[in-house]
């Protein structure tokens, strides 16, 4: 009779631990990719090779240029809350994408996971993990940087399998994160690359590094992701107020679309999806807009990281900022500034 039992209270084992965590870090393919890629970024990489098949559910493979890992941090690599990015005493100064540690854990804990890496001037070396079992470390052959191979995601957790859904919308996904982080880094080339069905694979993007100052650099990045109209047709928005800067491109309300789909917010180089800050970009062109119209626009705000919190949710898509009503505020008007402006351009061609 269960309930004359004493409940017992166990430890979770680590395969368990980072089960739970991964049913946070990890939703979907696509946010297995997002973590593969920001590690590459964090690596400082200069070129990002992305490859999926089966819409990233048999096979996410992402091979970066960067610093590497060496071959005795490997199994660290896969533990869980180990981290090279931070060293705990200061959270409110983060300045790179990871800092939890949870990530390639996770993904080891739901997948099969293999990490073949090399540091300068060492032999490469591989580890592989597969539903939380972590096998020993074993030479490879690599020219440089990383490659991280995940096959089989969620095969160790048959419900999430379940949410999975089909190939082609969890491509989509994929191919819409690998746009959003490569709009945010114009000085890394990335492809992204479907490898289905075997041979060479179809390109489904691919970005070359773009050179020129920061807003050459970033319109040609912008121009080749969003496209040649939307580059032709936004304003450069240049903004900064009390350590906040506002930057990046809004397109002119002509250009405006049907639905909320070409919003792509940025903060400290991070794609976020934050309600303050959509709003506040609806704001600025309320104005300008009928109702049933939505702006398209690119906009970076950099800033010092203690003026926000980015250790909201471990997916790590909402920000905090310390003063919300000053990130608003500079959104709109910077915004609105630049539409009256070419709104005057516009009015004063017409009458000459
Ligand atoms: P986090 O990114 O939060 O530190 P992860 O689990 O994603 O946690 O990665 C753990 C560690 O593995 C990182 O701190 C980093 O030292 C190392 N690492 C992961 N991916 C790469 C990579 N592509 N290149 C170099 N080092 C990496
Ligand atoms: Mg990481």
């Amino acid at each position: 009779n269960i309930s004359n039992d004493r409940p017992v209270i166990r430890q979770l084992d680590d395969a368990a631990i980072n089960r739970i965590a991964a049913g946070e870090v990890v939703e979907r393919p696509a946010s297995a990719v997002k973590e593969l890629v920001e590690n590459a970024i964090d690596a400082g990489a200069k070129r990002i090779a992305v490859e999926v098949a089966d819409g990233g559910k048999t096979l996410i493979r992402v091979t970066d240029d960067g610093c590497g890992i060496a071959a005795e941090d490997l199994p660290l690599a896969l533990s869980r809350h180990a981290t090279s990015k931070i060293d705990g005493s200061d959270l409110l100064n983060i300045h790179t994408f990871g800092f939890r540690g949870e990530a390639l854990p996770s993904l080891g804990a739901v997948g099969r996971l293999t990490i073949t890496s090399r540091v300068p001037g060492s032999e490469a070396a591989k580890i592989h993990v597969a539903g939380g079992k972590v096998e020993a470390v074993k030479p490879a052959a690599l020219r440089t940087g990383t490659v991280v191979e995940l096959r089989d995601l969620f095969y160790a957790t048959p419900a999430r399998l379940k949410f999975m859904r089909t190939d082609r919308a969890e491509a989509q996904a994929i191919s819409d994160i690998v746009k959003r982080l490569a709009m945010a880094e114009p000085a890394i080339a990335f492809t992204l690359r479907d490898v289905s069905g075997g041979g060479e694979g179809r390109v489904t993007f691919r970005a070359d590094r773009e050179n020129g100052d920061l807003f050459d650099a970033l319109h040609a990045r912008l121009a080749r992701i969003l496209g040649r109209e939307f580059a032709e047709n936004a304003l450069q928005i240049d903004a900064t107020r009390e350590g906040l800067r506002l930057y990046g491109y809004a397109a002119l309300p002509t250009y405006s679309r049907g639905a909320a789909v070409a919003q792509y917010l940025f903060v400290n180089g991070r794609p976020v999806r934050d309600k303050m800050l959509t709003g506040a970009l609806r704001a600025a062109y309320f104005d300008f807009l009928s109702r049933d119209r939505h702006p398209a626009a690119a906009l970076f705000i950099d800033c010092d990281p203690t003026l926000v919190d980015v250790n909201v949710h471990p997916a790590k898509s909402e920000v905090r900022f310390r003063d919300p009503g000053l990130a608003r505020g500079l959104i709109v008007s910077s915004l609105r500034h630049a539409l009256a402006e070419a709104g005057h351009r516009a009015s004063s061609t017409v009458a000459n």
